[in-house]
């Protein structure tokens, strides 16, 4: 073990006193390379109150002093690419340049946040009644906790904190134990960009910090991101104490595939959303559903792009998957593979047992393909999270959309056609938050809100775009009556306004 990841407390590093510790692997090699420090609720509250505090200055700051801030934290970041990056891949698995990805992704939101100045503008309406003018105004909530999944350990912060403090929140951020070393550069990044102690601190931690936080009466919001039934959870708790929760879940996206569909296209599409990171997505595509009858032919393409990806750690370049994130993980998805046959599915790869060579304690699986899975299977009903993807083939569009509307999830979607009415339909039948045409994972730009439906969100807002500012700010209106000086005195009126 080489090193030692902190909490990062009003503007500082800050050691753990809990004494408890999670070990951080290497998951292409298998090996602990760090150990995290577990905050207990004493270190919970101590960062909250840090965030209280800095609130005092940061919640009345000037948009101008906070967009200074986050321009300097943009340029900062984007010549750190790399090295956010490298701590992904060294802790995630991921290839380097689906890391380089997710900091581009990320970054997105920083972005927005420069331009907060334009969401924050408000609204006046003048003479709404004689003499009588209305505006609305957003303001910021104070203290804000986001806790967050291990896939995207450095985006999914930055969907959050970027924006809660770009509208005068301050921030307490607890990120997977899994892969906690970004979240600590992209805090000690921000505090060089200028951002003043306690605005944005981290905490890392286990259920213990989570639920301290849920509990904290000066914690105002929790974003969350996560599976389901965690999600579940924040939300429930977090609601039952008054705060205001966005906890998005996990996902099971299904790729519908008409007849008139380019296949290659569509071939190329699912392979690519299936086994990118692994299958380690929330936009993962993982259930492919093939229309009238190109199945067959669908399948043998998909087959044939899914032979030849290169498996292999991450930080070489000529990888195109790396390993999932622990042995167990990898142990619980090869579980599906290998029972997907006695519940009636055809496997066509079979990825479970894969090694690399040099690398055979990474937590390696190779890619499988399973055809004519049935909906009531465990390969299908359940989010894998790995790269596993399952085929079910039905007789038409209508059959298709059933289906995919039965599914408990909603995250994300896409269709492929060369047909733009069957587009369209699909777009408005579909029941899930975000829908590609011809696109396998659409995940919104910075300025379109992400989010899914049904147990794939809890809570009314998507995240980022304006929705995330809403989140992070609540609404006050003032209606105002400045008399002419030539006015006579209005009188008593008990009557209702009108
Ligand atoms: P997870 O739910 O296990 O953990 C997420 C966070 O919750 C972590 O910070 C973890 O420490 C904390 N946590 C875990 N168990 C807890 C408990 N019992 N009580 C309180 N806190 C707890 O998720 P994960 O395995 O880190 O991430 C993968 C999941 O996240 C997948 O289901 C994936 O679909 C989902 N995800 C969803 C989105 C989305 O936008 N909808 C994005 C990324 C990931």
């Amino acid at each position: 073990m080489t090193k030692t990841v902190n909490h990062w407390i009003g503007g500082r590093t800050v050691e753990g006193t809990s004494g408890q510790y999670g070990p951080v692997t290497d998951p292409a090699t298998g090996a602990v390379t760090t150990q995290v420090a577990l905050a207990s609720v004493a270190e919970v509250d101590a960062a909250v109150a840090a965030a209280k505090a800095a609130y005092t200055t940061w919640g009345t700051s000037s948009l101008a002093q906070r967009t200074t801030v986050l321009f300097r934290y943009r340029a900062l970041l984007d010549a750190h690419r790399d090295e956010i990056a490298a701590l992904i891949t060294a802790e995630h698995g991921k290839v380097h340049s689906d890391a380089l990805g997710e900091v581009a992704r990320g970054l997105e939101i920083v972005e927005l946040a420069c331009g907060i100045t334009t969401q924050l503008k408000g609204e006046l309406s003048t003479q709404v009644s004689n003499r009588v003018d209305v505006s609305s105004i957003r303001q910021s909530l104070g203290v804000v906790a986001g806790i967050t999944p291990f896939n995207f350990p450095a985006m999914v912060p930055m969907w959050m904190f970027p924006l809660a403090i770009a509208c005068g929140n301050t921030f307490v951020l607890k990120p997977s134990e899994k892969d906690p070393s970004a979240a600590n550069l992209l805090a000690e990044l921000a505090s060089e960009a200028g951002l003043p102690d306690g605005v944005l601190n981290v905490v890392h931690g286990d259920k213990i910090a989570v639920d301290a936080l849920l509990d904290h009466p000066d914690v105002a919001a929790v974003s969350f991101v996560g599976s389901t039934p965690i999600a579940r959870y924040i939300h429930a708790t977090a609601s039952a104490n008054g705060k205001r929760v966005q906890a998005l879940g996990g996902a099971k996206n299904h790729m519908l595939v008409l007849p008139d569909a380019d296949l290659d296209a569509a071939a190329d599409a699912a392979v690519s959303a299936a086994y990118g990171s692994a299958g380690e997505r929330c936009m993962a595509i993982s259930a492919v559903v093939a229309v009238g009858a190109i199945g067959d032919e669908l399948v043998a393409r998909i087959r044939e792009r899914a032979e030849k990806i290169k498996i292999g750690p991450g930080n070489d370049p000529t990888s195109e998957m790396g390993p999932l994130i622990t042995a167990a993980h990898r142990d619980k998805v090869a579980s599906y593979v290998t029972g997907a046959a006695a519940q009636g599915a055809e496997v066509v790869l079979d990825g479970t047992g894969h090694t690399v060579e040099g690398f055979e304690d990474g937590h390696w699986i190779g890619l499988s393909l399973l055809d004519k899975v049935s909906t009531d299977s465990d390969a299908y009903k359940d989010e894998i999270f790995g790269p596993v993807l399952c085929v079910l083939r039905v007789e038409s569009y209508e059959d298709g959309v059933a289906l995919m509307n039965a599914s408990p999830f909603g995250n994300g979607t896409a269709i492929f056609t060369r047909d733009g009415g069957a587009a369209r339909r699909f777009q408005m039948e579909i029941q899930a938050g975000m829908v590609g045409v011809n696109v396998p994972i659409p995940v919104p730009v910075g300025y379109h809100s992400f989010g899914g439906w049904k147990d794939s969100l809890f809570g009314d807002h998507h995240i980022y775009g304006n929705d995330g500012v809403h989140f992070y700010t609540r609404g006050k209106v003032t209606t105002t009556r400045w008399p002419d000086p030539a006015d006579a005195p209005a009188g008593v009126d008990l009557g209702f306004p009108r």
